[in-house]
């Protein structure tokens, strides 16, 4: 009898092909195992630099999303009523024609009658730009009910932000605070850094009403009050100042700290900086320095600011010292930091820094004075700032890298601030969001924690000028383009897209007088406005990947009235939607016209640096997906051919079909294949594409280079993603480092290799405000101008948000919020065979002292009710929520029918979207329920109240009307047992 002959390594499959996740917006690594032409195994990929083979939950069940029966299968055209689901079956000839048919008279007569938004899609480089050759300005993604308030806010601020565009130094931070972080973003970089962070002894502090995902594993918890971040970081602020526990040096040296703000209250050129003949801004400077500078811009920092004195007096003025006014980035100057002082012309003015001491030590921004209302205990707030000063300044840490800095001095070592913040939704989703994150941003700085070793850290392409020089299109050129993208960085009143009486010219109404700032447009307000034909009707909606029906709205119910609602004439007021989705979502329902996309693993994509990049700190990167499947032998569910594009293709097509001038040759004919050239062919500016790596007719560039025609091929062989470290000497203090500033201008990050002055002081709000206390050409309009004037503040404010009234805090006295699961990606996720096995619905999660104040009892269902509607749901009690708010499970709840789930399955039947509850107008009804600087929908500022209903309720309310997609069979779930049948691991025996 021989031995068994066992395979200890059998190969998982026939061939595997390296491609990039996209089962949430992370994008890692993966390596997909094929065999017998189906997916066997997908692993991550140990070589790629997001997730070094890390792999989740939602990545292993990339398989049920590529063979989900949610997939569609063919493009539809509406039959039935819309909203009804009835479609028939058309090919992609007839689908493209009537596209074209639709869209070409539009172009013609008036491109902005195409309303053009996008999801979750990760392509705005190409969508962006084709909107631009279409010469839409009605142009956005899904930022603006995202995270716009971070991006904005830390651009204006940093010229870098949170989110994905930069990161805490995992390596080398002591003290990290989590403000508000979801688990559906970067998520597997923060559970790796967590990871480096927990093995060597960091302290974590997780801010969030919630206690789920990161923070369940924080050292410490801060059950925060929802919308009150900005309030806790100044009580942080004004315990920092009060103890002189403030890095000067850094502030004057990468800062505008000691830049002369002038003081003149009337007048015209109130609060913006004083300059010289050459719009150079100043400062005063000392004759003699008080402090030695450790290297940088300036070479000492007069440091006297009274600091322990709660309301300081102007220690200083122009006359008592002598000094003179100087260029506020000169190098040899000694510059003030507090005082007044009297310019040439006999106008007042005084340092940034001043106005920042003056307005925090103000005893309103006490701990005790803000304990109650943000849920923390006054002296909790003192030691948390205790804490950040302790680790920020009194370890004396630094890396042993030589480094140059912008003014060309060379400097032995990089000096440390191991305190890092990292952030998201939870801080921005509010109508406080954009201030909350310059809050937040204006402490980093104080403590001169920004891209120091050990502290929060840019990304490339970040950080970039402030503010990015990217302004909105706001004109047509002659061949029908705009002059610009859609979307861009307003730098003052004049770039607002309005017409001459001030009123909005988008149908989003970003960039108006209502939400100057919206930098990611307003995608929340679309169909809203489109049925109002506010300002004016529109002829095509045209959206893709964005369940707008449903989950990405707020006011589903009336959001679904819109869509299907009807003139005098019995016309649709929203006269055509095309939609494009791989998934038989809510909103394809509501579609005219759907064109099918793809799954990830059937198409190129570009995870672009002229979008969203998946760089690290230490390195620039992009990536792409490649086609591991040909869509044409992926059969549905039913084992029936699909015939499906992806988007991005079909959207090359249509602006070939449409004549769009980047879009066709000469001679009229198609310039581009598909997205594939596009992605290889495409120059945004000459050398400069959707990829950086292997640029070049040779390969051999990167960052800039003529397009070469085996790039896609150079990724695929090297995993799917290019990757080119920063020079060790450029790594940290980018906004000043010559070495990274030239490094970033050779790869097109930058302009130039001019110093990033980072700004406490936003000179852009305040042009804002003085427009509003009419000064200028561009004005607002009346009814705008007391809200552009108190929110546009040059420093950070906090107010209450605007659902946080008293009166909406007495009649619903719950704060209520959502989180995002670990375990899925919005609703793509919670329809997956195997992700819905976690979880198939969700509960409002409250504490149970909450249930015990309401008479609720654990799995009561309850009704809970909002100023804009009631809904019921099954209550659960959790520990893991701070008494006065109530949560749950973002995008479980479904509508029956939807996503072909069993018509009485648990995401419809007991699943609910808070959404239903959340209005997408203020209370008083007079703008969207956004922040009136971004127009960032403010989804966290919901107020509720609750009560018992006990016995009777078996499913959560409303109910819809179930969708008339067919329900699924139970197929997937017994995936894979074929490759049982010959698994390589034979046992041989006599
Ligand atoms: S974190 Fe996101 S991108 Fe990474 S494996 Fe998980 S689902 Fe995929």
């Amino acid at each position: 009898m021989k031995e068994p002959t066992l395979n200890l390594s059998p190969s998982p499959g026939d061939e595997v092909k390296r491609t990039t996740c996209y089962m949430c917006a992370c994008r890692c690594g993966i390596k997909v195992w094929v065999k017998d032409g189906k997916i066997r195994y997908i692993q991550g990929n140990r070589d790629h630099p997001v997730n070094q083979g890390v792999l989740c939950a939602k990545g292993a069940s990339g398989i049920m999303q590529h063979y989900s029966p949610a997939r569609l299968r063919k493009p539809l055209l509406r039959v039935g009523e819309r909203g009804a689901g009835e479609f028939r079956e058309i090919e992609w000839d007839e689908a493209l024609d009537i596209a074209t048919s639709w869209l070409a008279p539009i172009r013609e007569r008036n491109p902005d009658e195409l309303a053009f938004f996008t999801g979750r899609d990760q392509s705005q480089a190409l969508t962006g730009w084709w909107a631009q050759q279409f010469g839409t300005i009605n142009y956005a993604a899904h930022g603006g009910f995202c995270s716009v308030n971070m991006a904005a806010g830390g651009l204006y601020t940093l010229g870098g932000s949170f989110w994905e565009f930069g990161e805490p130094d995992w390596e080398h931070t002591r003290y990290l605070m989590l403000w508000g972080v979801a688990e559906d973003h970067d998520s597997n970089p923060i559970k790796l850094g967590l990871g480096k962070l927990k093995a060597r002894g960091a302290k974590v502090i997780a801010v969030n009403p919630v206690r789920s995902g990161y923070g369940a594993i924080a050292d410490e918890w801060i059950g925060i009050r929802p919308g009150t971040d900005g309030l806790f970081a100044f009580a942080l602020i004004h315990e920092l100042l009060k103890a002189d526990r403030i890095d000067l040096d850094y502030l004057v040296r990468y800062a505008n700290a000691h830049w002369l703000v002038i003081d003149n209250p009337g007048g015209a050129d109130d609060g913006l900086f004083a300059r010289d003949a050459d719009g150079n801004a100043l400062c005063w400077s000392f004759s003699s320095p008080l402090r030695e500078a450790q290297g940088g811009g300036r070479e000492g920092v007069d440091s006297t600011t009274g600091r322990s004195d709660p309301s300081p007096a102007l220690p200083f003025a122009s006359g008592e010292r002598e000094g003179a006014f100087a260029r506020a980035d000169a190098i040899g100057i000694s510059p003030a930091v507090v005082g007044e002082y009297v310019l040439p012309d006999g106008r007042k003015a005084r340092p940034v820094f001043q106005l920042v001491a003056d307005r925090y030590l103000d005893p309103q921004y006490a701990p005790d004075a803000v304990s109650e209302r943000c849920g923390i205990p006054a002296d909790t707030i003192r030691r948390i700032a205790r804490e950040l000063a302790a680790a920020a300044f009194d370890s004396k840490f630094s890396l042993p890298i030589a480094w140059t800095d912008s003014w060309g001095r060379e400097h032995s070592e990089m000096v440390g601030r191991p305190v890092a913040m990292h952030a998201m939704r939870g801080i921005s989703a509010h109508s406080n969001g954009f201030h909350a994150c310059r809050a937040l941003h204006l402490l980093q700085l104080l403590l001169g924690a920004i891209d120091a070793p050990g502290s929060f850290r840019y990304q490339p392409p970040y950080p970039k000028p402030i503010p990015p020089a990217n302004r909105p299109a706001k004109a047509r050129k002659a061949d029908g383009t705009l002059d610009a993208g859609p979307l861009g960085f307003v730098h003052g009143p004049e770039d607002l897209v309005v017409d001459a009486n001030g009123q909005p010219r988008r149908i989003d109404h970003a960039y108006s007088w209502a939400y100057p700032l919206s930098a990611h447009g307003m995608m929340h307000t679309v169909i809203r406005n489109a049925h109002a034909g506010d300002p004016y009707r529109i002829d095509t909606l045209f959206m893709f990947m964005a369940n707008m029906s449903w989950n990405s709205a707020m006011n589903t119910r009336q959001t679904m009235h819109w869509l299907t609602d009807k003139d005098d004439n019995g016309d649709y007021r929203i006269p055509r939607i095309i939609y494009s989705d791989a998934y038989a979502s809510e909103m394809v329902a509501y579609a005219d016209l759907v064109l099918p996309d793809t799954t990830y693993l059937e198409r190129f994509d570009a995870i672009s640096l002229l979008d969203r990049p998946i760089s690290d700190a230490d390195a620039a990167s992009d990536a792409i997906r490649h086609p591991v499947f040909d869509p044409a032998t992926q059969l549905d569910e039913d084992g029936k051919p699909r015939d499906v594009r992806g988007f991005q293709s079909v959207l090359i097509e249509l602006g070939a079909r449409l004549g769009l001038p980047g879009l066709v040759n000469e001679d009229g004919s198609p310039k581009y294949r598909d997205y594939a050239d596009y992605i290889v062919r495409h120059e945004r500016a000459p050398g400069v594409g959707l990829l950086a790596g292997w640029r070049g007719t040779d390969g051999q560039s990167e960052g800039k280079g003529a397009p070469n025609p085996d790039q896609l091929q150079r990724y695929i062989e090297h995993g799917g993603f290019w990757h080119a470290p920063i020079p060790e000497s450029a790594r940290y203090y980018k906004m000043a480092n010559r070495d990274y500033l030239q490094w970033a201008q050779r790869f097109g990050f930058v302009p130039n290799d001019a110093p990033i002055v980072m700004q406490l002081y936003t000179e852009t709000l305040q042009k804002f405000r003085l427009a509003a206390q009419g000064h200028g050409e561009h004005q607002p309009p009346e009814e705008h101008r007391e809200r552009v004037a108190t929110y546009f503040d040059p420093l950070p404010i906090w107010y209450e948000p605007f659902e946080h009234d008293q009166t909406s805090r007495e009649t619903f006295p719950l704060n209520a919020v959502t989180q995002r699961p670990m375990f899925m990606y919005h609703a793509w996720g919670s329809q997956n065979a195997w992700l819905r096995q976690i979880t198939a619905r969700n509960y409002l999660y409250l504490h149970p002292e909450t249930g015990a104040q309401y008479g609720i009892s654990d799995e009561d269902w309850i009704e809970v009710a909002s100023h804009h509607g009631a809904i019921t749901v099954q209550a659960k009690f959790a520990g893991n929520v701070q008494p006065g708010t109530v949560w749950t499970w973002n995008a479980i709840g479904k509508r029956r029918g939807a996503w072909r789930l069993a018509k009485d399955a648990p995401e419809g039947e007991q699943g609910f979207l808070l959404n239903h509850l959340i209005s997408d107008v203020t209370p008083k009804g007079d703008y969207a329920n956004a922040d009136p600087v971004t127009g960032q929908a403010a989804w966290f500022d919901l107020r509720v109240s609750i009560r018992t209903l006990r016995d009777g309720v078996g499913e959560s309310v409303p109910q819809f009307a179930p969708l008339d997609f067919p329900e699924a069979n139970e197929r997937p779930l017994r995936y894979g047992a074929g490759f049982r049948k010959d698994a390589n691991c034979k046992v041989h025996a006599k």
